[in-house]
């Protein structure tokens, strides 16, 4: 069976090269323009909602909001113009699993659409067999789980994995890390960032976790899922 993927736009310009694009994946893509339209539309349990922020009627944070609060449990990735806003968003947890700043590439976005999927199906696989190895963040609790156990993390380390978790499968700056982490005046020396990304990669390995941080040299770390199992 064809993935379902659901694609809320109000942009015809945006909205049509995407949904041809996702077609062309081989998914089963429905549009609507507006967000009451995206709640109705959440009736026919897409795998993949598409998430504009800026929607005619009800604000795209509000549909994600009232989506999760109605027991939707399929992903949903915002795209924002307001890039501005997308880390502020993204520390609030409105209950999206990814973002991503317009313009993007449509090879950008097929590849989160994949990676989306991949990950609703090995969670709810992951559901069944309790696999050790999945990680999982409570941004609420600020507690992070590997299967069933709790990875204890500093404050600094915990931030520092949120913000590639959020950002998973792509590169964060060192400077973007600093600033957001430390101190957003911070000069000079990034060592501590690499005491701080060597702490938590060994918590993470200790507990079996095979997720990566990966170093990128002279940009900075990325965090990629490890060879999955099954
Ligand atoms: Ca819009």
């Amino acid at each position: 069976m064809a993935h379902r993927v659901l694609v809320v736009e109000d942009e015809e310009d945006i909205a049509f090269p995407l949904v041809r694009t996702l077609e062309r994946e081989g998914y089963d893509v429905s549009w609507v323009d507006s967000g009451q339209r995206a709640l109705d539309s959440l009736a026919t349990s897409p795998e993949v909602v598409i998430l504009d922020l800026g929607l005619p009627d009800i604000d795209g944070l509000e549909v994600c909001r009232r989506a999760r609060e109605a027991g939707f449990e399929g992903a949903i990735m915002i795209v924002t113009a307001r890039a501005g806003e997308l880390d502020r968003v993204v520390g609030l947890d409105y209950g999206a699993d990814d973002y991503l700043a317009k313009p993007f590439g449509l090879a950008e976005l097929q590849a989160r659409v994949r990676a989306l999927l991949r990950r609703t199906s090995s969670s709810s696989a992951a559901a069944e067999d309790a696999k050790p190895d999945g990680l999982r963040i409570d941004v609420d609790a600020r507690r992070v789980y590997a299967g069933e156990e709790e990875v204890p993390l500093t404050g600094k380390e915990f931030e520092v994995l949120n913000i590639l978790a959020a950002n998973r499968d792509k590169v964060v700056s060192r400077g973007r890390l600093m600033a957001d982490v430390w101190d957003e005046n911070w000069y000079g020396s990034t060592k501590t960032l690499d005491v701080t990304i060597g702490r938590l990669r060994q918590k993470l390995e200790s507990v079996g976790v095979t997720d990566r941080v990966v170093a990128v040299r002279g940009v900075g770390f990325r965090l990629e899922g490890g060879t999955p199992d099954a």
